[in-house]
């Protein structure tokens, strides 16, 4: 899961990444309005968490212009505690959630997961397919309620396979959702931790559709099962 963070705080944008980065997300980040903008509209995040107080442009402008070019990405506000008309003006403007600065981290983290989930059309906090279990809370997988150890790459892959189930996911969309823009992107990796994760979960769970990408799903469990 990609996020953005569009904050001109130098302080709390930092406090966002590192937390965020801490609960598994790949994170790219903007300081002002425009750079923000940009971002949103020229890359695929899972959710943004956007400052309505931004130099260069405003942060109810920059979602109103997502908005009319059709980007849906689930969009959290941060506004000011007693500004009741701003969040309002947020809402309408097309945002899907907000938290009141100054906030509690655990809170904006627990909102963000629901975003990401309900965007995926996940509507519990515990995702199954097969004997795979993924704890969105807790950042946590098991397999037949067995805690398995994954590394940060290996999590993404295998959290953002879960909340995109049953669908074949291409290379270049994992690449893209993975990691943030400073990281080199090589999709033949994608490959590589797909062969890792396979030695950690029943490996027919992911099945490789030749020339597309890959599919997490339970059929092909059940198929290897009979
Ligand atoms: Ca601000």
């Amino acid at each position: 899961m990609r996020l953005l963070v569009v904050e001109d705080d130098p302080d709390l944008n930092r406090q966002l990444v590192a937390a965020l980065d801490d609960a598994g997300y790949a994170v790219d980040t903007a300081l002002d309005g425009e750079e923000g903008h940009f971002l949103g509209d020229t890359e695929p995040y899972d959710a943004v968490i956007l400052d309505l107080g931004l130099p260069k442009m405003d942060g109810i402008s920059v979602l109103e212009a997502w908005r009319r070019d059709a980007h849906k990405m689930p969009v959290l506000i941060l506004t000011a505690r007693d500004r009741w008309n701003e969040k309002v003006a947020g809402m309408d403007a097309g945002a899907d959630d907000y938290v009141a600065k100054p906030f509690h981290m655990e809170e904006l983290l627990a909102r963000i997961r629901a975003l990401v989930r309900r965007a995926a059309g996940h509507a519990s906090s515990e995702l199954e397919c097969g004997p795979l279990r993924l704890d969105t809370k807790m950042a946590r997988v098991t397999v037949d309620g067995v805690p398995i150890k994954l590394t940060s790459h290996e999590f993404r892959l295998l959290a953002y396979m879960m909340h995109h189930q049953g669908r074949v996911v291409s290379r270049t969309e994992l690449v893209e959702h993975l990691y943030d823009q400073d990281f080199d992107r090589d999709s033949n990796t994608i490959e590589v931790f797909i062969g890792r994760l396979r030695k950690k979960i029943p490996p027919e769970l992911i099945e490789t559709v030749r020339g597309l990408g890959y599919c997490l799903s339970q059929d092909g469990a059940e198929a290897a099962s009979k």
